[in-house]
């Protein structure tokens, strides 16, 4: 399977690479939100959030830390937005996960959906039907 990503980490499609080390890799994007928009991915392949082991995720996160504080301070950025897209209708692109570092500068544009209300009532059912699902689930959590 062909994977941009992959071709990245192995050298096989340029990239500007910003930093890597036996498990991750952070480069630029190639179609920044703002100059700087950095993406940091596991080595190994993984398509989404939900699929990425716990090991695995706890270097990315560490790594995304680390990179979101030099992404801020080298551009003097006032903020950052960490993101990750995960499905189709969430706008993911690219089946590899990573994380969105976007360094933002004050009033530089708004990123903020249109919010809803719950109509009365419907907050709690939501939260029941969600709740359910993380009891049935809750071992995996506990491990
Ligand atoms: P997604 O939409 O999956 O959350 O994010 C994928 C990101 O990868 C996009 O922002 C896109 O601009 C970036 N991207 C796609 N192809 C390439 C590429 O070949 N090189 C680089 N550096 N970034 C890419
Ligand atoms: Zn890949």
């Amino acid at each position: 399977m062909e994977c941009i990503f992959c071709n990245i980490t192995e050298r096989k499609a340029e990239a500007e690479i910003l930093f890597e080390d036996e498990n991750i890799i952070a480069f630029l994007d190639i179609q920044p939100v703002n100059y700087g928009h950095t993406l940091v991915i596991p080595k190994k392949h993984f398509d989404n959030f939900l699929t990425v082991p716990h090991d695995e995720l706890s270097k990315l996160m560490n790594a995304t830390q680390f990179i979101a504080g030099a992404v801020k301070r080298s551009l003097n950025a006032d903020g950052f937005n960490i993101i990750s897209n995960n499905g189709d209708s969430a706008g993911q692109t690219v089946y590899h996960f990573h994380f969105h570092i976007i360094p933002r500068f004050n009033s530089d544009f708004t990123l903020k959906p249109k919010v809803k209300m719950y109509p009365t009532g419907e907050m709690k059912k939501y939260a029941d039907h969600i709740r359910s699902l993380i009891s049935k689930y809750r071992d995996i959590y506990n491990g």
